[in-house]
């Protein structure tokens, strides 16, 4: 008996492979790009057209093609680059989905000549729509010359998403440059309406970079930093170079270019208050990871790639930041951090402060590398500080009815308007916003492996959640019942409350879940923060004191010993600030 279902013909499946592929003339670009570098290509040149509508061409002097791979590049999943599934796993080179050149071939016009060093001739191929129309030998140096013309012809649908010739341009130069800057080693030339736009001569990374942007002295800042988990390297700008565009930011995993916003969050906290609101700075970053430990294979275009060791790849990250701006900078004096900090124009107040910087710390050294020893103020804090706080003492609510410890560092401190605190600190004047300072405190310990503590309820709560919720929950739970929560489900959608994180007090900690729901998905789905991380923020956020609190003094004095143990005491992940400090100068410029 005839069933209904039949096999797609193979020029209709290309068509709707390409639809993921090839999304503009740009995408070609980068397809035609890869697989010349990955034929080890030490010369590419591209050739535009109309924004790459009627032209793309990539002609390159690597290791071509025989008469038979030359017919059957074109077939969709032909590929020389793996072979079994386990190489996906082990992943050298740029391609390997075998389906570019077939989705390509099947919405454009194509002409292809090539040569193998082990051939006398050429092969020179004609496909039109995804149909074979001609294949002859022909004379030709040994490499491969792909043009792709009028893309789109054959679908109109699509042809009509394309954008303006202006903007197609720019996107394919934009590919041109991100695979120019991964692959310095290679010369790359762009050419437009026949017109050589751009010549890049082989060199390293440097070279590369200073070819592209014409940057001037001193704007880069290199970094190198080598860790187990990942290597990282490349430029970042310096704060003053940070613009108003999101423009030149350009991170690699394994010589992808990708777009990460979890990871850019990572940079941009790295740089904390160092730059202006709503302004971006410029990096170039390599990340280099053992190919099993990233997965490149989530996306077709793979501009995403999926890190076994996520979260570990953006502290690492961040404090890689940290720690170049910090051995790049001199501790900033007043009028220098006016420049690089964040002055929100309604903070005009801000205007008289200079803060010490976590951020810029000459000294941070993530690596566990041997310290060149400039402390600044908060280190020296630090040191007087020195002896460590037990896990349990941490706690800023469990501590507060206990006088303050001998560990513990006594300050002058009082509360203004029940929200912010002013203490003094080495004899200089410091303000504290006291929920950010907490919920610092909070994420700091969430992210430790320390255990936290968590207390029972005497009578459990029982809520009642959305299925939608229910579902985020169960993915959660365990991550949840690490921050100190004990629940438990019951039935399709409600669960059961019987312990809360010793931080919370009994009367909100149940509905506080509700809350630490819904942040969560604000931080994970909104602000792509990864899911962990999302979780302990939300976290922090609702059992964090809160403004317009009153605090006692011993209060007061846990909160502030519990935040010079913090890493970022200053500034928190948002780059929001937590504290800072009114220093003599800027003191002295009140009564000038
Ligand atoms: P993939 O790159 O995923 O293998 P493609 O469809 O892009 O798939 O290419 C198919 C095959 O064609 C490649 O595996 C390679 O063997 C060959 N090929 C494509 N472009 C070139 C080139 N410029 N030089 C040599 N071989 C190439
Ligand atoms: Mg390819």
């Amino acid at each position: 008996m005839a069933g209904k279902i039949q096999l797609l013909p193979n020029r209709t499946a290309n068509q709707i492979a390409a639809g993921e592929v090839v999304q503009r003339p740009a995408s070609v670009v980068k397809e035609l790009l890869e697989n010349a570098i990955d034929a080890q290509a030490t010369i590419i040149k591209l050739f535009i057209k109309n924004g790459g509508c009627t032209l793309v061409q990539v002609d390159d002097n690597g290791v071509g093609m025989n008469a038979f791979d030359a017919r059957m590049c074109w077939e969709r999943h032909a590929t020389s680059k793996i072979t079994k599934a386990d190489d996906l796993y082990n992943l050298n080179t740029l391609g390997f989905r075998g389906e570019a050149l077939a989705s390509i071939a099947s919405v454009s016009e194509v002409e292809m000549k090539t040569k193998c060093a082990e051939e006398d001739t050429g092969t020179r191929i004609i496909i039109n729509a995804g149909k074979f129309i001609n294949q002859e030998n022909t004379a030709a140096t040994q490499g491969t010359s792909i043009a792709v013309k009028n893309l789109f012809y054959n679908i109109p649908a699509r042809k009509n998403f394309l954008k303006s010739i202006s903007v197609e341009t720019k996107h394919t130069f934009e590919e041109f440059q991100r695979i120019a800057l991964a692959y310095p080693a290679i010369t790359f030339e762009y050419y437009n309406q026949g017109k050589n736009l751009s010549k890049l001569e082989s060199g390293d990374l440097e070279k590369r970079v200073n070819d592209l942007f014409n940057l001037k002295e001193g704007e880069l800042i290199q970094t190198n930093e080598n860790t187990d988990i990942v290597e990282i390297n490349g430029f970042i700008g310096t704060p003053k170079t940070a613009k108003r565009t999101r423009g030149n930011q350009y991170l690699f995993a394994n010589g992808r270019f990708i777009k990460d916003p979890y990871l850019n969050h990572a940079i941009i906290s790295g740089y904390g208050g160092l730059l202006e609101e709503k302004k971006y700075p410029f990096y170039i970053l390599f990340l280099n990871v053992d190919p099993r430990k990233i997965d490149v294979n989530i996306h077709p275009t793979k501009h995403e790639v999926k890190f076994e060791d996520g979260r570990h790849v953006y502290t690492l990250l961040q404090s890689v930041i940290k720690k170049t701006l910090g051995t790049h900078f001199v501790i900033p004096t007043d009028t220098q951090m006016l420049n690089a900090t964040a002055v929100k124009p309604t903070q005009n107040l801000n205007d008289q402060f200079a803060f010490i910087n976590p951020n810029v710390d000459q000294n941070f050294n993530p690596f566990g590398h041997k310290k060149q020893k400039t402390p600044t103020s908060w280190e020296k804090l630090d040191e007087i500080l020195n002896t460590p706080i037990h896990p349990k003492q941490k706690s800023f609510f469990t501590q507060s009815e206990k006088t303050t410890e001998t560990t513990s560092h006594h300050f002058e401190i009082f509360q203004i308007q029940d929200s912010y605190l002013v203490a003094k600190i080495e004899g200089e004047l410091n303000l504290i916003n006291q929920h950010r300072a907490h919920r610092q405190i909070l994420y700091e310990r969430y992210t430790s492996t320390q255990s936290v503590s968590s207390q029972q309820l005497l009578f459990p709560r029982t809520i009642e959640l959305s299925q939608s919720d229910f579902a985020l929950y169960l993915e959660m739970q365990k991550d949840i019942n690490a921050l100190g929560f004990d629940i438990s489900e019951f039935g399709q959608s409600t669960i059961i409350i019987n312990g809360l994180p010793s931080e919370l007090s009994k009367e909100d900690g149940a509905s506080v879940i509700l809350q630490i729901i819904e942040d969560f998905k604000t931080n994970f789905q909104d602000l792509k923060i990864a899911k962990k991380d999302a979780l302990r923020q939300a976290a922090a956020k609702n059992a964090a004191i809160k403004t317009g609190k009153a605090l006692n003094q011993t209060e007061m004095q846990v909160l502030l010993n519990d935040l010079l143990h913090c890493n970022q005491k200053t500034i928190d992940q948002s780059g929001k600030t937590i504290a800072v400090k009114l220093t003599k100068q800027s003191l002295e410029r009140f009564f000038q």
